[in-house]
């Protein structure tokens, strides 16, 4: 408990770290981690790292849900997608407008933004509500950097995924990327609230939890 404080300010402090422990983030298994036989292995990481699953599905989305999944009328961030799919080109002696047709990064992110649309109803994907100290980016840990030739080993795009924009806009597909994770308070409340809306979010304890979050001895 902190000193020489007034009640209302430690009131205050106890519910922001009841808050920070409870932190909830939406994470998506996506089609190609299901079809290549990675739910468990995905699963694992998030349990092995102390987090916990408190709400779960399988279910293979519509073009509505996806739509409002990504936010597809974020010019931003549809720019922000031109522009990482424009750095699969890092260390590659290939001219944008070349290999991508344009170099503006809207209209770039827009074609990626297609892709992505049509490669997450391919098949079934494993939707979760992940609640931890910080989870939104613990999660985000596990799962790597976007693109799978850039992301790091240990992580779950790292270890199993090996992808890049240039092939796959060449082949006129999304790269496969395997995982998604909330990047933020905002997006993680807005995803969990799209794809859990009236449903049940389980509380549970894990059994090492005193140990792991809580003064023990
Ligand atoms: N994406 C893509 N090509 C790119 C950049 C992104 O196909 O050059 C897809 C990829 O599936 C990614 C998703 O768009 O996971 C959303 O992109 P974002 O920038 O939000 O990355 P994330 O938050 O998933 O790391
Ligand atoms: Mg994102």
């Amino acid at each position: 408990m902190a000193k020489n404080t007034t009640k209302d300010y430690d009131a205050e402090l106890n519910k922001t770290i009841f808050d920070i422990k409870h932190q909830r983030t939406f994470c998506m298994i996506k089609p190609d981690g299901v079809m290549r036989g990675l739910i468990g292995e995905i699963i694992r990481r998030i349990e092995k790292a102390g987090l916990k699953v408190v709400a779960m599905k399988m279910l293979t989305p519509d073009e509505d849900l996806i739509k409002k999944h990504y936010p597809t009328s974020d010019e931003k961030w549809i720019a922000r997608l031109g522009n990482k799919s424009k750095s699969g080109l890092d260390g590659l002696s290939l001219d944008v407008k070349d290999t991508f047709g344009t170099d503006d990064d809207t209209e770039l992110g827009q074609s990626v933004l297609s892709g992505l649309i049509e490669y997450m109803q391919s098949g079934p994907v494993v939707a979760m509500v992940v609640e931890g100290i910080q989870a939104i980016e613990m999660v985000r840990k596990l799962a790597g950097a976007t693109l799978p030739f850039k992301a790091e080993m240990g992580t779950i795009r790292g270890d199993f995924s090996v992808d890049s924009p240039v092939v796959a806009n060449v082949e006129g597909r999304s790269i496969h990327n395997l995982f998604h994770a909330s990047e933020n308070v905002k997006e993680a409340e807005s995803e969990i609230n799209l794809w859990f809306k009236g449903e049940i979010i389980c509380d549970y304890s894990l059994g090492n939890d005193d140990i792991m979050y809580c003064k023990h001895y």
